[in-house]
């Protein structure tokens, strides 16, 4: 018996209704269909936006302070709850839970932080240069948002979106990806709870259909999307070209550089942790090693003998560091690049595309040495447990090669060095830049968007993204 799967739109839940059926199979656990439901059709996408647009009226007005406070209720609804939110998305996605309740707590954490915002001021007073004239300013809903959201962060990518699009009195259509329903009603389920008028937030299961039909509606004035590079650049591109905003965070290609002065074991640890938790399915995850050749073998040996220790199984397990990826079709994409960079030449140290161990979609972590800058491996988002280690001569290598890619997210330096981290820090062509600290793992008070082929319009995350949802309306009133 599967779950029930649920639009909520305009208040009602209603079943998904399509031409494509979809089912949902724990990547752990072959044998255990999760949900099986129509991913939606187009109508169904019209009838939310249709919604979204009816409630946006009178959701402008509600005051900021109330809609703060509703949003604060749904953070504290998730952070009650965060036990069985990542139960649901470790079910269905393969987190490793105590990751997937991390998640769940930090996605309430989100709306919290946004209901706060209501509390501060929404526009300036200016000096006016025309006598007895009050000038100000405010800033005013875009009005309805599509939010288009990845599968690899079920409950804070959508908290980070529908968050300050709805303190700043915005609508939202929201399109999670198929893989994780009941994780996305669960957040739905919150932000009902929370009492939010019927048409505020409308949730859409569905596919590339629905998202692109969100991308094109002329009634949606701003689209937030996170996913692929591929799919990103094609949304902006639709929805600019019909004068929408649009807002991509898209994929990455991560690198740590380790300096010759680096702490070994704290560089191993900071890229077990980046490339390995999460099976690697984070867009900021380590992807790229780039070590000093002057300490290449003593960090290699380290770093492979703590990749094989790691246990790999169950993520319901709490000893489990790597869980499986999160469905088939990830499963063959990460074993092609693995087969690939084998036959190509490359040594594997660790892991490798073995059989999948046990009932699930398993893949080891896997470190590939010796890596060429130009092979598809040192080159192409593998989102899996796969780490590609480069020597490098010095730091101008490491910044020639951190920069030699599409993407531009998440950069890494281990160096005790401050002129090597100053440098670093300046040059690396990144949005997000860290120096001892993993390529993963972002502070919600802090922007979050990458350069290049990562991401497009402005960084997620922090206040910058308030600008994105809301458009600035100068006043003039004389008053004498
Ligand atoms: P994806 O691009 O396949 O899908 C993302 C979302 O877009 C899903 O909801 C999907 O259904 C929808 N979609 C697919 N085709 C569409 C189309 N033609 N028009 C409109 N919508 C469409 O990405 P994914 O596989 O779900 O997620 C993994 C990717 O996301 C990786 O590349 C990863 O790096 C990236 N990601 C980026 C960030 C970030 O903040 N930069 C965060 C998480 C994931």
């Amino acid at each position: 018996m599967t779950e029930a799967i649920w639009n909520y739109i305009a208040g009602q839940r209603q079943a998904p209704r399509g031409e494509t059926r979809h089912r949902v199979i724990n990547p752990a656990r072959l044998d255990d269909v999760v949900a099986e439901y129509e991913l939606s059709s187009v109508v169904q996408t019209d009838t939310a936006i249709a919604a979204a647009v009816e409630a946006a009226r009178a959701w402008r007005l509600e005051t900021a302070i109330r809609r703060g406070e509703m949003l604060a209720k749904a953070g504290s609804y998730i952070m009650d709850n965060a036990g069985t939110l990542g139960a649901l998305a470790c079910r269905e996605m393969g987190k490793p839970l105590a990751e997937a309740v991390a998640e769940a707590n930090y996605a309430g954490k989100v709306l919290q932080f946004y209901g706060a915002e209501a509390q501060r001021p929404r526009g300036e007073t200016l000096n006016s240069g025309r006598p007895n004239v009050h000038l100000y300013t405010v800033r005013e809903p875009v009005g309805v948002v599509g939010a288009i959201t990845p599968w690899n962060f079920p409950f804070s990518i959508a908290c980070w979106k529908i968050g300050p699009a709805l303190v700043t009195g915005n609508t939202v259509v929201w399109k999670p990806a198929p893989h994780h329903p009941l994780s996305s009603q669960a957040i739905m389920e919150a932000l009902e709870a929370a009492g939010l008028p019927e048409g505020v937030v409308n949730l859409v299961h569905g596919g590339a259909e629905v998202g692109d039909r969100i991308a094109r509606d002329e009634r949606v004035g701003a689209v937030a999307f996170t996913g692929s590079t591929m799919v990103g650049e094609e949304v902006f591109r639709i929805a600019s070209a019909r004068l929408a905003r649009a807002q991509c965070e898209m994929g990455g290609k991560n690198a740590v550089y380790v300096h010759r002065d680096a702490d070994i074991d704290k560089a191993v640890s900071l890229v077990v942790e980046g490339a390995f938790r999460s099976a690697g399915q984070k867009c900021t995850a380590t992807s790229r090693v780039l070590v000093d050749r002057e300490i290449e073998e003593a960090f290699v040996v380290k770093l492979v003998a703590r990749a094989r220790e790691l246990t790999v199984g169950n993520p319901a397990d709490a000893r489990t560091f790597v869980g499986p990826v999160v469905d088939e079709r990830q499963f063959t994409k990460v074993r092609g690049f693995i087969e690939r960079a084998v036959a190509a030449g490359f040594r594997i140290a660790a892991g490798g595309a073995e059989p999948s161990m046990g009932n699930g979609y398993f893949v080891a972590p896997t470190i590939v040495l010796d890596v060429a800058p130009d092979a598809e491996i040192a080159r192409q988002e593998v989102f899996g447990p796969v780490a590609a280690v480069m020597p490098v001569e010095d730091i101008d290598e490491a910044l020639r090669l951190v920069n030699d890619t599409r993407y531009g997210l998440s950069v890494t330096i281990c160096t005790r060095d401050l002129s090597a981290a100053h440098r670093f820090a300046r040059d690396a062509e990144a949005g997000v830049v860290n120096v001892n600290l993993p390529t993963a793992g972002v502070e919600m008070h802090a922007p979050f968007g990458g350069w290049k082929g990562s991401g497009i319009g402005m960084p997620e995350q922090g206040l910058k993204i308030l600008d994105f949802y809301t458009k600035w309306r100068s006043v003039a009133m004389q008053f004498s």
